[in-house]
């Protein structure tokens, strides 16, 4: 299978850090807008969204900050991607909560924790590690 990769702008991965050092010590989250083709994704845009989960160590998205960032992307030709969030106190690759949470195929994962970014695509029920480059675009 061909590395997965993902491009990403580089000032949408300082907006992944500017959002998730806002939330502390709470996580951050978001969608991601872009493109997917094949075994490349290209983020194009992030949206922030609220987190309803009750715990800190957690995150929820507001279903109608899905729905709203869902219409934006397809106005642009786009489609939402994949998500974001943040981990204050963990590492940046995902827990046993987000595994137990992830059911879409094929959906690109961003976590952020103590200044570090992963990028990860759920894929056969599992989390594959993606390389991501930074784009100046
Ligand atoms: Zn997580």
């Amino acid at each position: 299978m061909a590395r997965l990769s993902v491009e990403l702008p580089a000032v949408l991965a300082e907006q992944v850090r500017h959002d998730a050092a806002i939330a502390a010590p709470r996580e951050c989250c978001g969608l991601i807008e872009g493109l997917r083709d094949g075994d490349r994704f290209r983020v194009t845009a992030l949206h922030p969204a609220h987190n309803l989960a009750m715990e800190a160590d957690r995150f929820d998205i507001d279903p109608r900050d899905h729905l709203a960032a869902a219409k934006m992307a397809r106005a642009r030709g786009n489609r939402i991607i994949g998500c974001y969030h943040s981990h204050p106190h963990g590492a940046a690759r995902p827990s046993l909560r987000d595994a137990a949470g992830a059911e879409e195929e094929n959906f690109l994962w961003l976590i952020t924790a103590g200044g570090e970014l992963a990028a990860f695509v759920y894929l056969g029920g599992d989390f594959v590690g993606a390389d991501w480059t930074m784009s100046s675009a």
